[in-house]
């Protein structure tokens, strides 16, 4: 596979996250990104110092969201602070446990408009590739 070796803000690499995951798609790189983008923007220690509820990621492939959240923010099942609720809307609230200062990250519209719009496993593992060169800024809309 090619282009593994990019490197996420928080030494969190595809490669790592794929052999975790099982399979590259779009759905974990931007997990990888909504977690590197939230420690940044909340300044929190990733693994124990943030708490993270994700919305509208109930199924595949959304659901695979949740394992690059854990990977990049240090939010895992076995820790117990990460949960994920139903909702007909991704959106992601990460909270830094030593403040209370959250951060609200949802996929921006023309995001959601090119997800819908892949067709197979080879379509989505070309567009995941493409995103990981991507600002965060260019795919996410965040509140505080
Ligand atoms: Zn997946």
């Amino acid at each position: 596979m090619q282009n593994c070796n990019l490197k996420f803000r928080n030494k969190i690499d595809l490669k790592r996250a794929i052999d975790f995951h099982g399979h590259l798609g779009p759905y974990l790189v931007l997990g990888l990104l909504m977690g590197d983008l939230a420690i940044k923007k909340l300044e929190c220690k990733k693994h124990f110092g943030i708490k993270v509820i994700v919305k509208g990621a109930f199924n595949k492939p959304k659901s695979c969201l949740i394992d690059g959240i854990q990977l990049s923010a240090g939010c895992t099942y076995g820790k117990g602070n990460i949960q994920k609720l139903a909702s007909d809307r991704i959106e992601v609230l990460f909270r830094n446990t030593e403040n209370n200062k959250k951060i609200a990250i949802r996929l921006n519209d023309g995001l959601i408009k090119k997800l819908t719009s892949l067709r197979g496993h080879n379509d989505s593992e070309v567009f995941a590739k493409e995103l990981s060169r991507l600002s965060p800024t260019d795919l996410f809309n965040f509140r505080f």
